[in-house]
C-alpha cells in the first residue's frame, strides 16, 4: 500500500475532483476509480472522514444481500411503502425507489471491493417497525465491524478518531443498546491492535481502498469555489494548507462536503426550529451548499435534518468546542422522563432521536414561545444507581454537574419549574408506570422503544417503563440537536447537481448531506442516513467518472 501522505501539486488535473471526505465523498471516490477515473479528494479538516468517522456507523439497506442466510423477510414493496409512511408527502418517490433498488447492489460491492464485513445488527428493530412495511426484528441495519487501523500505517493518525467510540461497535454503544463501556480485557485487546468500530470501522477500510488504487488525499484542503467554464464545472478552487490552488476535474466535481450545521446563519435562514447542538464535525460549514447556489442549483429539504436530542458536559469538548453527547439510554431506560419548562412531559421519551427532534420545534400558540425548550432529563436514584449517567458506571457516583435535590419539588425549585405541576407529573408517570400503560405518550407500545431499553428486559414494557420515586432526584438540561442537517442542492436518481428549472448542471455532482436527502424527512432506522448516503455516493462516483 502507498501510504506516504501527500498535499495536491499546485495547478493538479484529475478526472473527478471530491470535495469532502465522509461516507458520501469516499464511496464515490472508490465507485469513480472503479470506472477508471484519475481521482482526488481534498478535505478541509486536519484529519480525514467527517461526521462519518465520529458516528455510529450504521447503515440501514432494506433488501440487503446478509438476509438472505438469516431467513430474514423483506421486499422492494415493503420496503418503499415504510419509506413512504415516515415522508408526510415529502419525499420524491423516484429517488426512494433509486434508494432501495441500488442498495442490495451498493452494499454487496463494499464487502466484495474493500475490507468491510457488512453484519447484521441483531434485532434491531426499524426506527417505526409497527408503520406498513417496518421491521419489529429488524434485518435492515448494518455494522461495519472492526477494522485494524496498524494497516493504514501513516494514516491512522490522519483519521478523527471519537475518543468515546472509536473502540466501540454499535452493539457496545448506547445508541446500539449497549452501556457504552467495554470491559478491561476487550478494551485493551482492541486498543492494542488498534481496532477500530462503528464510523471509524466504516471509513478505515474505505480509505486503505483508495489508497491501495492511487486516489489523491489531501488533508487541510478546503475547497472554495466552482470553477464554470463554458457552461460547465470544469473544476474548483482549493485553498491548500492555506496556497490557493486551481484543480482541474475533467469529467466532474462532486460535492461531499457534510451538512451546514455548524453555519449559524444558514441554519437560522433554513431549519425549521431552533437547533443550537451539533453532533457531528465543525468544519460543516454549508461550503458545498454555498457553491451549488452560486452555480444555480436548485434547492431541496432545507428545513430538516437529523435530528437529536443531546446534552452539554460542561468541560467536555471535541474538536475544540463544546461536545454534544446524544441522548439515548439514560431517557429510555426505566426511571426518567423528558419535562418542560411547565414541569410537564411532552413525548414519548423512548421514540428513536430523529422523530423526537421534531417535539422540539412545536410552537405554543398562546405563549407563542417554542413549547418544549428548555427541556430536562429527569431521574431518580434508582436509575441512576443501575444505569449510571452520561458516561459514570452504574453505581458509581453522579457526576457533580447534574443538578440534584432530595425531593421533586426541591429539584423543580432549583430548575425554576412550578413545583406543584412537576411534582402531578411525576405522580402521574409513576401511576402510568404501575399499571404499565403510558397513558399520555405510550412509551413501551412499541417494540424500538422495548429493545432501547433495559436489554435485561428487551421485549418487555418494563425495560423502558419504571418509577420515579427514589432521592435523590436528579435533572439535566436536553437540547435541540442535530446528527447533521439533510438539505441541499437537489440532485437527480444518478447524483448530478439539477439548477433551479430542473435541468442538469454539466460537471456537477453532490453526495451525502451536502445534497437534499433522497428520503427527505424519512429515517427509516439505525442508518438512515448512511444507508442512503453511500447508495447515492456511489452513483455519483460512477456517474462522474463515466461524463
Ligand atoms: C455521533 C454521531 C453518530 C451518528 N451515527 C450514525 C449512524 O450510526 N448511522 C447513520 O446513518 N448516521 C449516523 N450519524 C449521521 C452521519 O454521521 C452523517 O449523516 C454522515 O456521516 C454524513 O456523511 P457525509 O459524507 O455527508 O458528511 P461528513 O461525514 O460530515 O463529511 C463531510 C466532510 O466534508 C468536509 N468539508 C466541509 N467543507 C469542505 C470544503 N469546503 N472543502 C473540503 N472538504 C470540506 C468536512 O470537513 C467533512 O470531513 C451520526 C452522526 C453523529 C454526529
Amino acid at each position: 500500500m502507498n501510504s506516504s501522505i501527500s498535499t495536491a501539486p499546485p495547478n493538479a488535473a484529475y478526472d473527478v475532483v471530491v470535495l469532502g471526505s465522509g461516507a458520501g465523498g469516499l464511496v464515490a471516490a472508490l465507485a469513480a476509480t472503479g470506472e477508471g477515473a484519475s481521482v482526488a479528494v481534498f478535505e478541509k479538516a486536519p484529519l480525514l472522514g467527517g461526521s462519518t468517522a465520529i458516528s455510529g456507523g450504521v447503515s440501514w439497506v432494506p433488501v440487503n444481500h446478509l438476509q438472505d442466510a438469516l431467513g430474514i423477510e423483506d421486499s422492494r414493496e415493503d420496503a418503499l411503502d415504510y419509506l413512504a409512511s415516515l415522508s408526510l408527502g415529502r419525499m420524491d418517490p423516484l429517488m426512494a425507489e433509486a434508494f432501495v433498488d441500488g442498495a442490495r447492489e451498493t452494499f454487496e460491492w463494499l464487502d466484495a471491493t474493500t475490507e468491510l464485513e457488512f453484519t447484521i445488527v441483531p434485532s434491531y428493530p426499524d426506527y417505526h417497525p409497527e408503520n406498513p412495511g417496518g421491521r419489529p426484528h429488524g434485518g435492515r441495519s448494518l455494522d461495519p465491524g472492526l477494522f485494524s487501523y496498524l494497516t493504514l500505517g501513516p494514516w491512522a493518525e490522519k483519521v478523527s478518531k471519537s475518543r468515546r467510540s472509536a473502540h466501540l461497535q454499535i452493539t457496545d454503544t448506547t445508541l446500539g443498546g449497549g452501556t457504552g463501556l467495554l470491559d478491561d480485557q476487550t478494551k485493551a485487546y482492541r486498543e492494542a491492535h488498534d481496532l477500530r468500530g462503528c464510523g471509524a470501522g466504516l471509513v478505515g477500510p474505505l480509505i486503505a481502498a483508495l489508497i491501495e488504487r492511487g486516489v489523491h488525499l489531501s488533508v487541510n484542503a478546503c475547497a472554495t469555489d466552482l470553477v464554470i467554464s463554458e457552461g460547465r464545472v470544469s473544476g474548483v478552487m482549493v485553498s491548500i494548507d492555506g496556497i490557493a490552488t486551481s484543480v482541474t476535474a475533467r469529467r466532474g466535481v462532486i460535492l461531499a462536503t457534510g451538512g451546514f450545521e455548524w453555519n449559524p446563519d444558514l441554519v437560522r435562514t433554513f431549519l425549521r426550529g431552533p437547533m443550537t447542538s451539533p453532533a457531528g464535525v465543525p468544519t460543516n460549514t454549508g461550503d458545498g451548499l454555498l457553491m451549488a447556489m452560486r452555480a444555480g442549483a436548485g434547492l431541496g429539504n432545507m428545513a430538516q435534518a437529523w435530528w437529536v436530542p443531546t446534552v452539554e458536559i460542561p468541560g467536555d469538548t471535541a474538536f475544540g468546542r463544546q461536545r454534544a453527547n446524544l441522548v439515548n439510554r439514560e431517557r429510555t431506560v426505566p426511571g426518567s422522563i423528558l419535562v418542560n419548562g411547565k414541569g410537564q412531559r411532552f413525548t414519548n421519551e423512548a421514540s428513536n432521536y430523529n422523530a423526537l427532534g421534531g417535539a422540539f420545534h412545536q410552537l405554543d400558540a398562546a405563549d407563542f414561545a417554542y413549547r418544549n425548550l428548555p427541556c430536562w432529563l429527569i431521574f431518580d436514584g434508582r436509575h441512576a444507581r443501575m444505569y449510571g449517567s452520561f458516561g459514570t458506571p452504574p453505581g458509581a457516583p453522579i457526576a457533580d454537574w447534574i443538578t440534584r435535590a432530595t425531593s421533586v419539588r426541591d429539584l423543580a425549585a432549583t430548575l425554576g419549574i412550578d413545583p406543584t405541576e412537576l411534582e402531578r407529573t411525576v405522580e402521574r408517570w409513576n401511576g402510568f408506570v404501575d399499571r404499565g400503560d403510558d397513558e399520555d405518550f405510550g412509551r413501551g407500545a412499541s417494540a424500538y422503544d422495548r429493545w432501547s431499553g433495559d436489554g435485561d428486559q428487551r421485549f418487555e414494557i418494563e425495560s423502558t417503563l419504571g418509577r420515579i420515586d427514589e432521592s435523590p432526584f436528579y435533572a439535566v438540561e436536553v437540547h435541540s440537536g442535530t446528527l447533521g442537517t439533510s438539505g441541499g442542492p437537489r440532485i437527480d436518481t444518478s447524483g448530478r447537481v439539477l439548477d433551479t428549472a430542473g435541468e442538469v448542471i454539466p460537471g456537477l455532482y453532490a453526495a451525502g448531506n451536502v445534497a437534499a436527502a433522497p428520503t427527505a424527512m424519512a429515517y427509516g432506522g439505525a442508518g438512515g442516513t448512511l444507508g442512503p448516503i453511500m447508495v447515492f455516493g456511489r452513483k455519483a462516483g460512477r456517474a462522474a467518472a463515466l461524463d
